[in-house]
């Protein structure tokens, strides 16, 4: 069985692009207009940014181009996301890529000038500016890490060619590498990435699972020299920018942007790997006596505790469902879910050449765009509303705040999701008393939610700082060193209660986030978050409602100790994360005891 192709899939199971240009012509005019803007600016200003007013005025027209570019660019992207093989939308990308790699080197003086500017010529125009204040006050904190206006010219032109490692990754994974079907006792199995992360990660009988994971592991490992050759150029990449610009460590450079202490982002990796161990391991035994393995292998941990029930949902059942969920948050939230529906934001479709996993992207005033494998599972009705979170997040903070004020920290950007998937589930508990369903739905929260941020993540984390440590000592890294460090990580965090088969220790080739700095160990940060404020929600309703909005239509106008402050959480000690652990433990304990009372298990 193969997969159709992208232009046999119906109409009705796909994003309609045309929200954002209604046809090509008028992407391409506006494509068109955005190079023209780009070189009034260059005509109007460059030379001439010693004046607060008009660098006030030189940036309300980047911000109009910026805007304009973001939207070209989502157009032209988001249409190679669902099909690999289109060489039309493949080129259209590329052109608008280097287009705007073009602009960005010709109107990099902008930053150089403002940077260059005398003290009281700056303070003068972030007194005067409205949009751009967060912007002019950027380029201040980050003076002392600016180049020579050369030197930030050249990079900036070379910003396509940076892009260049994760290129070489997403074409060996998604269009070079071909799965040949497998063989179990006589029968036939297709295999591909997302067949095998979708179905056979979760597949029930034993011997497909583990085979399965076997033959994937087999192609994936003929590519990982390719692999860690481009991963290496990445990091390596990383290190050389941030030496330049005056970083004691790759760390400092990386977590400067999302502006994150080095202690909040250590916290996250070392307080998890510790103190959620145990809890994870009691779950792994659960999974394995209730499912009666003779061992508890790396390829059985997405096994559910109890795989025999499965609830299985139609996409309108899934929209009723989060649409009811959902609207604790209030009517204009759950009036942007039926917009989600109704206008098709929503890519539900399994097509060749798709992108796998999902992910949301919200084009500034053009609502949003969520790429997901539908697979009629309870389990996807999480993703959507996990995604519907992003788009919630950033339809507030585009209707409230300038272009520039959008760009919310990596830190913080997964907290609006994960607390999505955590009202979804506050609402199939409430609403249904079954005992089996319950477990269900707890399950899903530890087996989904938790495991995916503070396990599959965290672990990318650990092994991703542990890269780090190299490169920042001056070396570098090979398959050999990777496949090496990942096994160490997952026998730390397992101990004795999984055998780490042969093939686990190729998970480093398995995450595109690996490609956009310290992303990994932020999934874990917004759900600790988030965590908080599901509870708060719970506790005190309206109140802690009203305070998560204003958190949304905040944007990037605060850091995220300051979001998450204004939530009502604190992330400058221990204490929120702790709580969360703790939290995570209690889910697994009531499951546990769920176990016990319905079947007899003790675990
Ligand atoms: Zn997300």
């Amino acid at each position: 069985m193969e997969l159709a192709g992208r232009k046999d899939v119906p109409e009705e199971l796909t994003w309609d692009l045309s929200l954002i240009y209604p046809t090509e012509a008028d992407w391409q005019a506006d494509f068109d207009a955005a190079a023209a803007l780009a070189e009034r600016i260059g005509r109007e200003f460059r030379g001439r940014l010693d004046d607060p007013e008009r660098i006030v005025a030189c940036l309300d027209l980047y911000e109009q181009l910026e805007q304009k570019f973001s939207l070209v660019l989502h157009y032209a992207d988001l249409a190679v996301s669902v099909d690999y093989y289109d060489t039309a939308s493949q080129e259209r990308s590329a052109a608008v890529f280097t287009k705007l790699a073009e602009a960005e080197s010709a109107l990099s003086f902008i930053r150089s000038e403002i940077s260059a500017a005398p003290d009281d010529v700056l303070e003068a125009a972030i007194a005067r500016a409205a949009r751009s204040k967060n912007y002019l006050k950027e380029i201040r904190r980050d003076r002392p890490h600016r180049l020579s206006a050369e030197t930030e010219r050249a990079l900036a032109a070379l910003s396509k060619t940076f892009q260049t490692p994760s290129d070489v990754y997403s074409m060996a994974k998604l269009a070079d590498m071909r799965f040949p079907s497998f063989t179990v006792d006589g029968r036939e199995y297709p295999l591909g990435y997302s067949l095998f992360e979708d179905e056979y990660e979760y597949e029930r009988d034993t011997a497909v699972r583990r085979a399965a994971f076997e033959h994937f592991s087999a192609k994936i490992r003929q590519y990982e020299n390719v692999t860690a050759a481009a991963y290496n150029a990445q990091v390596s990449t990383e290190k050389v920018l941030a030496t330049l610009r005056g970083f004691p460590s790759v760390f400092d450079y990386l977590l400067f942007d999302q502006k994150v202490t080095r202690e909040m982002y250590d916290r996250q990796i070392d307080l998890i790997t510790e103190k959620l161990a145990p809890h994870m391991r009691r779950y792994a035994r659960l999974i394995q006596k209730k499912n009666g393995l003779d061992e508890m292998t790396f390829a059985d941990l997405k096994l559910a505790p109890d795989p025999d029930m499965d609830p299985r949902v139609t996409i309108p059942e899934a929209r009723e469902t989060v649409r009811s969920a959902l609207s604790v948050l209030g009517t204009d939230y759950a009036a942007m879910v039926e917009e989600a529906f109704d206008r098709r934001w929503i890519d539900f479709a399994k097509n060749q050449g798709k992108s796998t996993g999902g992910f949301c992207a919200s084009p500034y005033g053009r609502g949003s765009f969520i790429l997901l494998s539908w697979n009629d599972r309870m389990a996807d009705v999480f993703t959507i509303a996990h995604e519907l979170g992003h788009a919630g997040h950033f339809a507030r903070a585009n209707a409230a705040q300038s272009y520039f004020d959008t760009d919310v920290s990596l830190y913080f950007v997964e907290a609006p999701s994960t607390m999505n998937e955590l009202l979804l589930a506050q609402y199939l508990l409430r609403t249904n008393s079954d005992r089996r369903f319950r477990r269900w739905v707890l399950s899903s929260l530890i087996g989904n939610t938790y495991y995916h941020n503070f396990v599959t993540h965290l672990r990318e984390a650990w092994y991703q700082r542990e890269v780090y440590r190299i490169i920042d000592g001056g070396g570098s890294v090979n398959a050999e060193t990777l496949s090496g460090l990942f096994r160490r990580n997952l026998e730390l965090f397992w101990g004795d209660a999984v055998r780490i088969n042969e093939g686990a220790e190729l998970t480093w080739m398995r995450q595109p986030h690996y490609y956009s700095g310290l992303y990994s160990y932020t999934y874990s940060a917004g759900l600790t978050v988030a965590t908080g404020v599901a509870r708060r929600i719970e506790r005190e309703g309206e109140r802690a409602v009203e305070d998560w909005k204003r958190v949304l239509s905040a944007g990037s106008t605060l850091d995220p100790a300051g979001l998450a402050a204004l939530a009502g959480v604190d992330i400058t000690t221990d204490r929120a994360l702790l709580d969360t652990i703790d939290a995570v433990g209690g889910i697994i304990d009531e499951i546990c005891a769920l176990t016990e009372e319905l079947e007899g298990i003790t675990v």
